[in-house]
């Protein structure tokens, strides 16, 4: 596909998007629903592996009508996807060649290789751009994002101003390149915009002034959010996508986080691959709707969340997820076999950071043994131990079982991911799948 017919594909692709803003729920359900089917049927039809493993499984794939026929089907894990790819795993309608490849940055370790279409690309460039559309951008806005590497967003003279700044840089250099670029819209991970809050002076602050900020990529605390739009004066909104399937869900004005299940379908399933009821924390598995070169049909992303059967005043008709508890991997598994996510563990400690500012610069924390936590710790300009006892309380009343918590204090703490991961387990749990 040449750069006009990419051009072409956005335009429409942005114009859908935000015509399906204005569709009743029903309606957007009932789209959402005959896409859905259509990739499962084509999924079955041109790609190799869906068709062998639906096979050996005994579905009648002419029995998948609706949305909650998905549950006839299995599901799907990273590592058949990688052990597949890409000769049984994408269509065989499809040249490799001629679509967009990436593969995920691996915060978990492994990276997955996927490739989609240009038009699919075109697609979600759109549902990047409504993320946005949704919190008051426009298209003479100047948008900077923070990421490892920049994409290759078109422009169109004066409109669609991007700027990208390396999340690998100094935070010195970036508040440097923050205030020659002056976004309206500033975009990145939450740790790093969290990290140019604390560093930023007064001074810093009177060249930089977005109108808004879109936190991406990481799980970020509700605290967070609010340490950040007060620093930077500015709504903060987080939004949950991934690089295999793009945008999931983000928050709207009022604070909610909306589906946008017309790119991708959700389900939430417990250890066994059973539905949970909305309200309980579920495994994220998700359904493009979008990728016919190559299909994610419930596929485990490795995530939890709840489902909400609330709904918002914003008029948007994608349903809400309630919040997203960060990797099942990283949850905890406690002495008694409980569960406790990660999440939970990020709150006790981002409401400390919130209550002393300069008490630690950075954090880790591990779960080495069921009855072993450690903190990796390094003192912040202000560190004092009685508040540093006071986070170690806090701690043990969520853990709320007998675990010794160990502090190791460290000059700096080493990753070798490109996300944060504060909260990480060692201790092996049981894979669904
Ligand atoms: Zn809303």
């Amino acid at each position: 596909m040449d750069m006009n017919s990419f051009i072409f594909n956005l335009g429409k692709s942005v114009i859908q998007v935000h015509i399906n803003n204005l569709l009743s729920h029903r309606a957007i359900l009932r789209t959402a629903e005959r896409r859905v089917i259509e990739e499962v049927q084509r999924a079955y039809a041109n790609v190799p592996y869906y068709r062998q493993k639906y096979d050996d499984y005994g579905v009648d794939i002419k029995s998948i009508k609706n949305l909650a026929d998905l549950q006839k089907l299995p599901v799907i894990t990273k590592d058949e996807i990688r052990e597949h790819f890409p000769a049984e795993i994408v269509s065989r309608h499809y040249d490799i060649d001629q679509c967009h490849y990436s593969a995920t940055t691996g915060s978990t370790g492994r990276s997955l290789p996927f490739i989609f279409s240009q038009s699919t690309f075109a697609f979600y460039i759109a549902t990047g751009v409504r993320l946005y559309t949704m919190i008051g951008y426009r298209p003479w806005h100047k948008m900077v994002y923070i990421k490892y590497t920049p994409i290759n967003y078109p422009r169109l003279g004066p409109f669609f101003r991007t700027e990208h700044i390396p999340s690998t840089i100094a935070v010195d250099e970036q508040i440097a390149m923050l205030r020659k670029a002056k976004p309206d819209l500033l975009i990145g991970y939450a740790s790093l915009i969290l990290e140019i809050a604390m560093r930023m002076t007064p001074e810093d602050l009177t060249h930089i002034r977005p109108k808004f900020i879109g936190l991406n990529s990481e799980l970020s605390t509700k605290d967070e959010r609010e340490l950040i739009a007060q620093v930077f004066n500015c709504p903060v909104y987080d939004e949950y996508s991934t690089e295999e399937t793009w945008m999931v869900a983000s928050q709207c004005k009022q604070g909610n986080y909306h589906v946008f299940i017309d790119n991708v379908w959700v389900e939430y399933l417990d250890q066994d691959g059973q539905p949970v009821k909305p309200g309980e924390e579920g495994e994220i598995y998700l359904t493009t709707s979008r990728s016919p070169a190559m299909p994610f049909i419930r596929y485990r992303i490795g995530d939890l969340g709840r489902e909400s059967s609330q709904t918002c005043t914003c008029g948007l008709p994608y349903p809400l997820i309630e919040e997203f508890n960060g990797r099942a991997d990283d949850s905890f598994i406690l002495p008694s076999g409980k569960y406790l996510s990660s999440l939970k563990i990020l709150n006790t400690f981002t409401k400390n950071i919130k209550k002393y500012l300069h008490l630690m610069e950075e954090f880790k924390v591990i779960q080495e043994e069921p009855g072993l936590v450690v903190i990796k710790f390094v003192k912040g300009k202000e560190y004092q131990e009685q508040q540093l006892s006071e986070l170690v309380d806090a701690l043990k009343e969520v853990l709320g079982e007998p675990v010794t918590i160990r502090v190791d204090f460290v000059d700096e703490i080493k990753t070798n991911s490109i996300k944060r991961k504060a909260i990480e387990s060692r201790v092996g749990k049981k894979q669904v799948g």
